[in-house]
């Protein structure tokens, strides 16, 4: 009998291959050399979609289709109230559109249908807050630089962005950036990761189906070279928004450098929580079982690395331990499943590597560390991983493993949990487990993150802005700041009256 708890194969039906066409200038249109490629499911095998194969040329006429659709004014000119008229309409479709949205979804990113359907819906939330966002851009005004002069800063949309999204969570990232893009009335060329194209196609349906003007949403399908690199260097672009990997991160900010546009990243992290004998002990290891399995850690916010006070850390493991045993692994279209399947082979076989090799370094695994077999789904699953004697030189303890594994620190008093908190590359988000407010209050403060949850993990709302620090990234999403980076400012200096001294004395 397995240690863990299986979900087999649901036997559920499964949806015939759907054909995924480029948007551009508001039509559907194949590539002119009519390359395609193929997603099959990580979890079923089949081919769930056959895309067009974007290269630089349909990249180019995306982003002259936004250039000119940004340009005309037709979206970036008209008023707040009407571009949110546009995104209310658009949330209202997807919520309509729910179970359509999440069943592709899952098939191409493995997650379990009923997270997908929250994400679907949850999405919907973002677009109706972006919509609220939409009605209060608004600058400042100087009325006190004295009697002749009135000055007022505006702020106006950046532009067309270029908006490049990953494979994890395919829906609600484009969610993340889309509607507070357009809120702002900038005009946008999207890239989905060729892993999950379908779910970005199906949103195009509704934009257009909602009564977007051509050209202001534009889709390319295809691979990060040629067509995210293209979307980078265009200087018709003047922002980059990505989420993904910091290597490609870096990769763009360095091609951006060359044209001088603005760039966001919201690249990984190695996220710490730190748990302190006073916590509520049972609280803290639910949730790190969540924090480590939800999306199999396929997450930049992966709680990956919980730093345990020592007189606890025994008990507290085993606790996460037997836990990891309870959750329910296994076929992604089954309710009762929380946890799926790894994206790709390829990424599966890099998780492996990074456990064994960190049982070569000396970690001690207290339960999983292999691949997982899902009766009638193969084996491209990934055991629920907990490790211990870890320290906090090991590359298990630094490297984002993106994958179902938690490594165990341990430490002695406050300043060392706090070192051991900060002491990675990455600074996405911490958290902390304490009865002691002053604790999680000090904590908070010194930890070198973009976000800090005291006695919870990931509660996130589409109000509290999100982002990292270090090498995780740079700029905000969602929240006031998630509209701001969309927003350029521009000073007007008004002269009231006749009343400027002439600079050219009179002869
Ligand atoms: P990448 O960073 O490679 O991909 C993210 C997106 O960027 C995809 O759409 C990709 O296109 C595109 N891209 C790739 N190269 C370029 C380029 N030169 N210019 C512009 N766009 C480009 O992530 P992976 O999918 O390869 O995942 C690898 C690792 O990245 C994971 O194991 C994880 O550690 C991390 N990651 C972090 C995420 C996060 O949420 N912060 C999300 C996903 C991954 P395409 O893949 O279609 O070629």
């Amino acid at each position: 009998m397995s240690a863990f708890t299986v979900i087999p194969s649901s036997r559920a039906a499964l949806p015939p291959t759907r054909e995924n066409r480029h948007l551009i200038g508001g039509s559907w249109r194949d590539s002119v050399d009519g390359a395609t490629f193929e997603r099959g499911s990580p979890s079923h095998g089949v081919v769930v979609s056959r895309s067009a194969r974007g290269g630089a040329t349909e990249a180019e006429a995306a982003i002259a289709a936004a250039r000119t659709a940004f340009d005309d004014g037709h979206w970036s000119r008209i008023s707040g109230k009407e571009r949110a008229s546009l995104l209310l309409k658009v949330a209202d479709l997807i919520e309509r559109n729910v179970e359509r949205i999440a069943l592709i979804e899952t098939l191409e990113s493995g997650k379990p249908i009923t997270q997908a359907r929250g994400e679907i819906a949850g999405a919907a939330d973002l677009w109706r807050y972006a919509a609220a966002l939409a009605r209060t851009v608004a600058g400042d005004s100087h009325n006190a630089l004295g009697e002749a002069i009135l000055a007022v800063v505006l702020k106006e949309p950046i532009g067309v962005v270029s908006i490049i999204t990953p494979w994890n969570f395919p829906f609600w990232i484009l969610s993340q950036k889309l509607p507070f893009a357009l809120a702002a009335g900038c005009t946008c060329v999207v890239k989905p990761s060729e892993m999950t194209p379908s779910t970005t196609v199906l949103l195009g349906e509704l934009l257009i189906e909602g009564g977007l003007p051509a050209g202001v949403v534009n889709i390319v399908l295809g691979y990060g070279q040629p067509v995210g690199s293209t979307m980078t260097a265009h200087p018709a672009v003047d922002m980059v928004t990505f989420t993904g990997s910091t290597v490609v991160g870096r990769s763009i900010a360095r091609t951006a450098s060359d044209s001088l546009k603005k760039v966001a990243l919201e690249l990984g992290g190695k996220n710490p929580q730190v748990v302190f004998p006073d916590a509520d002990i049972d609280g803290a290891a639910d949730a790190v079982t969540f924090g480590v399995y939800f999306n199999v850690g396929q997450c930049c916010n992966s709680g990956s690395r919980i730093i345990v006070h020592e007189d606890i850390a025994a008990d507290f493991t085993a606790r996460v331990a037997a836990l990891s045993s309870r959750v329910a692994f296994g076929d992604p279209l089954d309710p009762a499943t929380q946890v799926g399947a790894i994206v790709t082979a390829e990424h599966n076989a890099r998780i492996d590597g990074h456990v064994r090799a960190a049982r070569a370094a000396g970690a001690e695994i207290v339960v999983g560390g292999d691949r997982l077999d899902v009766p009638g789904l193969g084996n491209q699953f990934y055991q629920p991983t907990v490790l211990r004697n870890v320290t906090s030189e090991m590359a298990i303890a630094r490297e984002e493993v993106f994958g179902p594994v938690l490594t165990v620190l341990t430490f002695r008093t406050f300043d060392e949990a706090v070192t051991l908190a900060n002491a990675a590359d990455y600074g996405l988000s911490a958290g902390v487990w304490s009865d002691d407010a002053h604790t999680c209050l000090a904590f908070a403060r010194q930890a070198r993150a973009g976000t800090v949850w005291t006695n919870t993990w990931m509660d996130g709302f589409p109000e509290v802005t999100f982002g990292g620090v270090k090498q995780s990234g740079r700029g905000r999403e969602i929240g006031r700041y998630g509209l701001e980076e969309f927003l350029e400012v521009k000073s007007l200096v008004m002269r009231v009256g006749r009343t400027r001294d002439p600079w050219v004395r009179a002869a």
